[in-house]
């Protein structure tokens, strides 16, 4: 049963959708829309940054067989100056690299990657 309530303060285009078109954040319990600006595979909390490990090598392959948190652990630039989000798991330890989507929040981002400059103090 969709709550349209929620959604009508900002219109989302239209656009065919195969699935669920929406997932729930593990960590903050936000409905979070997998279409995002300015990416094909949303796979992480635009709020708090966290996903889970569903993938195996391709974004959106979903061949992971661990489904563990996927903790938001740094920063990085790609060569075309695109940001990527660092995330670990928190099952298995292993790193995987996230594009980020348009709406991600740019508090947490920042945070996240100033946080090791003030550690270092
Ligand atoms: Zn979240
Ligand atoms: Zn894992």
């Amino acid at each position: 049963m969709p709550r349209r309530k929620d959604r009508e303060r900002r219109p989302q285009r239209s656009k065919i959708s195969t699935g669920p078109d929406t997932f729930r954040c593990v960590s903050c319990r936000l409905d979070v829309p997998f279409e995002a600006p300015g990416t094909a595979h949303r796979n992480h909390c635009p709020n708090c940054l966290t996903s889970l490990h569903l993938d195996r090598r391709v974004p959106g392959d979903r061949q992971a067989a661990c489904r563990g948190r996927m903790h938001p652990l740094s920063l990085s630039v790609r060569h075309d100056g695109e940001w990527m989000l660092i995330h670990e798991c928190v099952s298995c330890g292993e790193l995987s690299a996230n594009r980020i989507a348009g709406d991600d929040n740019a508090l947490a981002l920042v945070r996240m990657a100033v946080a090791p400059l003030m550690a270092k103090r």
